[in-house]
């Protein structure tokens, strides 16, 4: 599902990463945690192709069997747009929209048609329990709420790959573990592989596996 080797990202010179290899399998849920500063969301946007790891010649980065270092900028837009999901600790909602218009922007980009998503969006609330918030607007919904709604869209193009920074940070400990509660049950149904940054103890604890950085290098644990 995903396989890279020798990913390495420097700022100013500085590797702030630095990791020999790294595979993730279907339907894994991975927690990436470790300390602040420590990598994981510049791990976890290399892994989502929204960062370049640093170029240099055995550096490679597969996902889904495909090269997406070898992909043009306009490919690579295409193929997250249609492959890849993401789950933002301040979810990024669009107040100018209501929850169900928000949930199909990424459906909508990918020039699928706009019935089909409204249906299927309203599918995904409600198995997320929240179709009566449909047509609320987020400004207008709770915070454990307005995560759900982040994670329906991200659900709404099917993507193999859910990627997820601190997406219970913002969470009181209710809201936390029944977001962590809704990952694992999205998993069993719909086989997704889900990568997470996480502070939370608990979730790493039941994740397949745990990716624990320090200083850009994964640990042992
Ligand atoms: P974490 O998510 O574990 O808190 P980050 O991946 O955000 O860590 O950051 C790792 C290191 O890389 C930090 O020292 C951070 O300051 C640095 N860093 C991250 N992004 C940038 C950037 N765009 N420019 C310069 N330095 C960055």
């Amino acid at each position: 599902m995903i396989e890279a080797e020798k990913l390495k990202k420097s700022y100013n010179e500085k590797v702030v990463l630095d990791i020999p290899s790294i595979k993730i399998g279907q339907s894994q849920i991975v927690s990436i945690c470790g300390p602040s500063g420590a990598g994981k969301t510049t791990l976890l946007s290399i892994l989502g192709t929204l960062v370049k790891a640093d170029n240099h010649k055995e550096q490679s980065l597969k996902i889904l069997d495909q090269d997406v270092n070898k992909m043009s900028l306009n490919h690579l837009a295409k193929f997250r747009n249609k492959h890849l999901g993401f789950i933002f600790q301040f979810h990024e909602l669009l107040d100018e929209f209501n929850v169900i218009e928000n949930i199909i922007i990424p459906g909508l980009i990918a020039n699928k048609e706009k019935k089909m998503l409204i249906k299927k969006a309203t599918e995904i609330l409600k198995i997320l329990n929240i179709v009566d918030l449909k047509f609320n607007n987020p400004k207008n919904i709770s915070g454990g709420e307005k995560q759900r709604v982040a994670v329906a869209r991200s659900l709404i193009n099917s993507p193999s790959i859910i990627f997820a920074d601190e997406p219970s940070g913002n969470l009181d400990a209710k809201n936390a573990d029944e977001l962590h509660k809704l990952f694992f049950r999205l998993r069993d149904e719909f086989g997704q592989t889900f990568i997470i940054v996480t502070h939370n103890e608990k979730l790493s604890k039941i994740s397949d596996k745990v990716l624990k950085l320090v200083d850009g290098k994964i640990q042992a644990r």
